[in-house]
C-alpha cells in the first residue's frame, strides 16, 4: 500500500494541527485514507435556483438568490432567537436561528445579494427556513457548476470551519494527489458482470461527481464492495462452522414422530410445514450440528413444526426442550403440546420462575434420569442446576427477545451441543436475515393453514368510539370474544397504567355484569392471578379480555375474533402485527380495530395504513425496516458490527442480494482464492476476519 494514503491528516493542505485534532476526535479521521472513506451522504445541484413563490410546491431543500431586508432578535434566555426576512423578486420568506444570534447579527449584511440553501417548512400558513446556509454573492464569482457534496459535520468541527463545505474543500485538496493509490480489490469478472466503476474512479467520483448519474454509479460501486465483503465473510463463517462442529446424528425418524403423524395429528400439515420439517430432518441426521432459523408469519404453525422436530429427537433416544420468552407463553406451549400428545406416552414437564422449589427438585432429578422427555419453560431452563441426561434438541421461540449470551448457555448442557432451532415471532426482513443470520440456515413457512379468513383491519379515531363499542356488542351477542389491548410502555408506566384502569372501568360501565364478563391481565399482577384470568377467557367464561401487551405473543384462543388496539399509534409495526395475530385463529371472520387519537405523525399514519393494507408479515417487516432501520430491529449492538459506511440494509435490498450471489459464485469458482485475480480478496478478508469476534452464532 502506498504511503500517501497513510499520511497523517494534519499534513493535508488546509488542515494543520488544530483541524487535524478535531478530525481525529470527532470523526476518527487520522490519515488521508480515512478522509477518502468519509463519504458525502447527499448531493445538491447548485445550478438550480428556486423562486420564493414556488416554495409551497417544492418538497424539502431549496436554493434561493436574494437579499436579507431585515433582522431582529426576539425572546429572552433560552427562548432567544433571531429572525430575518429574505426577499427575491417573487416574494419573501422568514429565516430563523435558535442559536448563534449575536454572532450572526454582527456578520449578516442587509440588502446584499446572498445565495441561500436550506429546508423550507410550513407553520400554519407561513413558511420559514431555519438555520439556512448563506453565502454572499461576490460579483465575478465563478458560477458553480455540477454537484456539491454534502457531508455530516458536528458542532465542534463547525467551530473549526469544518462544516460540510469545509470538509468538501479539504477533500478537493486531496483528490488530485490520488493517482493509482487505490488499487482494484474486486476481480474483473465481477466488475464486468455488474458493470461496476473501478475502485479509484468510484472513490473520486463519490466525492466529486459530475452529475447525479455519476454519483449514483459511484455509490453503487462502493456499496456493493461493502456488502460483498460482508456476505463473503458470512458465507466463509458458515463453511467453517459447518465443517468443524459435530452434532448428534439422529439416524431415524423414530416411533414417536411416526405414531404422532399417523394417529394423532389433528389436521394435514401444510406443504410449507412439510418442506421445513424435511429440512430440519436432514440437518439432524448428517452428523453435523444444526443451527437453523425458522421464519414464519404469525399463525403459520411453527409450534407444530417445533413439536414434530422434538419428536424426532425423542425417537433417537434424546431429550428435547422448548424455551419461550415469557411465562404466559411457556404455559401456553405446555398446554398446547400436552394436548397434542395426550394419547401418547411422552413425558412433558414445565419449568418457569414460578415452579415451586419442591417440584423443581423432583423435576431436576427426572431430567437427569431421562424420565422427562420434553422440557418446556422460560429462561429458567438455562440455570446451572438444570441438567439433562442427553439433550438432543433445543427449540427457542421468539428469537429476538433472548440475548446472545443467554442462548450460548444452551451449549453447555451436554458434551456435544444440542441441535438448535430458533423460531422468530414475526418474519425478519430478507436483507436482515441474510446479513445477521447469513451464516445460518433459514427455513421459511410461507403459507398459512387452509381455511383462514383474512382478518379485516380498520383504523378509527377516538371520535368513533361509540360505534366501535356498538360493534363489540353485536359480536359478543353472536358468541364471539374480544381482546382490548392497552399500551404499557416502560418510560411512562404510571400514566399508561392509569389509562389501562380508566379503560377497564369504562368497559365495565359499557358492558356491565351480569350480562357481560370482563377479564383483565397486566404485568403487575401475580402470575397465578394472570393465569386465572387467562383461563377464564380461554375457556369462554369471559367475553372481553382487557390486557396490556403481555398477551402479545403466542396466546391462542380461537373463539376470540376481535382485537381492539387502544392508542395504536404508540405501537410499532411488528408489535401491531403480533397483536393482530391473536385473532383469526378460528373459523369466524375476525377483525382488528386500531384506535388512535386524531393527531398522528406521518410515521404513525404510515404504520396504520400499512396495517390496514396488508396482513402479510413479510411485507410488514419490510415496511418496518424502512421506518426504523436495522439498528432498532436487530438491536444496535448487533447492527454495530456491520460497520457499513454507505450501504443501507433498508434501502439497498437488491444490492444485498446481488452481493450475496456474487460472493457465492466466487466461492464456487475458487473457494481457496488461489487464482491470482482473487488473491487481493483473500488479503482483504483476512484483515476483516481478524478484526471481528465471532458474533453471529445464535446458539
Ligand atoms: P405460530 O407460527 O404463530 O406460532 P401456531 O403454531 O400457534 O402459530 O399455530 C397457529 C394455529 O394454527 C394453532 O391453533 C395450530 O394448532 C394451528 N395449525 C398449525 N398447523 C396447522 C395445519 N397444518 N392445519 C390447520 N391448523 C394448523
Ligand atoms: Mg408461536
Amino acid at each position: 500500500m502506498s504511503n500517501l494514503l497513510h499520511t497523517p491528516i494534519e499534513y493535508l493542505k488546509g488542515v494543520g494541527p488544530k483541524k487535524g485534532e478535531a478530525l481525529k476526535k470527532e470523526l476518527n479521521i487520522y490519515k488521508y485514507e480515512d478522509l477518502l472513506n468519509y463519504f458525502p451522504f447527499r448531493y445538491v445541484d447548485r445550478t438550480i435556483i428556486h423562486k420564493v413563490k414556488d416554495i409551497p410546491h417544492i418538497e424539502g431543500y431549496v436554493q434561493l438568490k436574494g437579499k436579507i431586508t431585515s433582522i431582529k432578535e426576539t425572546g429572552k434566555g433560552r427562548g432567544k432567537r433571531l429572525t430575518a426576512i429574505f426577499r427575491d423578486e417573487t416574494g419573501t420568506i422568514e429565516l430563523i436561528w435558535f442559536t448563534g444570534a449575536s454572532w450572526l447579527i454582527k456578520t449578516l449584511k442587509l440588502n446584499t445579494p446572498y445565495k441561500l440553501y436550506g429546508k423550507a417548512k410550513q407553520f400554519g400558513l407561513k413558511w420559514n427556513i431555519s438555520h439556512p446556509e448563506l453565502e454572499e454573492i461576490i460579483t465575478n464569482m465563478p458560477l458553480e457548476t455540477g454537484l456539491q457534496s454534502v457531508y455530516h459535520s458536528t458542532d465542534k468541527l463547525t467551530k473549526s470551519y469544518l462544516h460540510s463545505k469545509g470538509i468538501e474543500k479539504i477533500i478537493k485538496n486531496l483528490l488530485p494527489q490520488i493517482k493509482g493509490q487505490l488499487p482494484e480489490n474486486l476481480p474483473d469478472w465481477i466488475i464486468r458482470d455488474l458493470n461496476l466503476m473501478c475502485r479509484e474512479e468510484a472513490i473520486k467520483a463519490i466525492h466529486s461527481p459530475k452529475n447525479f448519474d455519476e454519483a449514483k454509479k459511484a455509490q453503487v460501486r462502493v456499496k456493493f464492495e461493502e456488502l460483498f465483503f460482508l456476505q463473503l465473510e458470512l458465507l466463509i463463517r458458515k463453511q467453517i462452522t459447518q465443517r468443524r462442529i459435530k452434532g448428534y446424528n439422529f439416524e431415524q425418524i423414530g416411533i414417536f414422530f411416526n405414531e404422532f403423524y399417523e394417529n394423532h395429528l389433528p389436521f394435514n400439515l401444510t406443504n410449507a410445514q412439510k418442506k421445513v420439517l424435511k429440512e430440519i430432518r436432514k440437518d439432524m441426521q448428517g452428523g453435523m450440528h444444526m443451527n437453523r432459523l425458522l421464519q414464519g408469519d404469525v399463525g403459520s404453525g411453527k409450534t407444530l413444526v417445533a413439536l414434530m422436530s422434538m419428536l424426532i429427537a425423542l425417537g433417537n433416544d434424546y431429550q428435547a426442550c422448548l424455551m419461550a420468552p415469557t411465562e404466559i407463553l411457556a404455559n401456553q406451549h405446555y398446554v398446547t403440546i400436552c394436548e397434542f400428545l395426550k394419547q401418547m406416552n411422552v413425558e412433558v414437564a414445565l419449568l418457569t420462575g414460578s415452579t415451586r422449589k419442591k417440584d423443581r427438585r423432583i423435576l431436576h432429578e427426572k431430567l437427569r434420569s431421562g424420565e422427562i422427555h420434553i422440557l418446556i419453560g422460560t429462561h429458567a431452563l438455562l440455570e446451572d442446576e438444570v441438567k439433562f441426561k442427553n439433550l438432543g434438541l433445543s427449540v427457542i421461540d421468539e428469537q429476538h427477545r433472548f440475548g446472545v449470551a443467554q442462548r450460548s448457555k444452551m451449549w453447555k448442557k451436554n458434551d456435544l451441543p444440542p441441535h438448535v432451532l430458533v423460531m422468530t415471532a414475526t418474519p425478519i426482513p430478507r436483507t436482515l436475515a441474510l446479513t445477521f443470520y447469513g451464516d445460518l440456515d433459514v427455513s421459511v413457512i410461507d403459507e398459512l393453514p387452509p381455511g383462514r379468513k383474512t382478518i379485516q383491519t380498520r383504523h378509527y379515531f377516538e371520535g368513533s368510539r361509540l360505534k366501535v363499542f356498538k360493534f363489540i356488542e353485536t359480536e359478543i351477542n353472536k358468541g364471539r370474544q374480544v381482546y382490548i389491548v392497552y399500551p404499557l410502555i416502560k418510560e411512562s408506566e404510571k400514566m399508561d397504567y392509569a389509562n389501562l384502569m380508566d379503560g377497564y372501568e369504562s368497559i365495565l360501565r359499557r358492558f356491565p355484569r351480569p350480562k357481560y364478563n370482563v377479564s383483565i391481565v397486566h404485568g403487575q399482577m401475580k402470575s397465578e392471578a394472570k393465569d386465572f384470568e387467562m383461563k377464564l377467557f380461554a375457556e369462554g367464561n369471559t367475553n372481553i379480555m382487557v390486557a396490556t401487551t403481555v398477551i402479545e405473543v403466542g396466546v391462542n384462543v380461537p373463539n376470540a375474533s376481535i382485537m381492539i388496539i387502544e392508542s395504536a399509534e404508540k405501537f410499532g409495526l411488528s408489535q401491531l402485527h403480533q397483536l393482530r395475530g391473536r385473532v383469526g385463529r378460528g373459523a369466524e371472520q375476525s377483525y382488528c380495530i386500531l384506535m388512535t387519537g386524531n393527531k398522528l405523525s406521518a410515521d404513525a399514519k404510515y404504520r396504520m395504513e400499512t396495517m390496514v393494507r396488508t396482513s402479510d408479515g413479510f411485507e410488514i417487516s419490510e415496511a418496518d425496516l424502512k421506518l426504523r432501520g436495522p439498528g432498532d430491529i436487530m438491536g444496535t449492538q448487533q447492527s454495530g458490527i456491520l460497520n457499513l459506511k454507505l450501504a443501507d440494509l433498508a434501502k439497498d435490498g437488491q444490492l444485498v442480494t446481488l452481493a450475496r450471489e456474487k460472493a457465492r459464485e466466487l466461492l464456487e469458482k475458487d473457494s481457496k482464492f488461489t487464482e491470482p485475480q482473487h488473491q487481493k480478496i483473500a488479503i482483504q478478508l483476512k484483515k476483516i476476519l481478524q478484526s471481528k469476534p465471532n458474533w453471529s452464532r445464535i446458539s
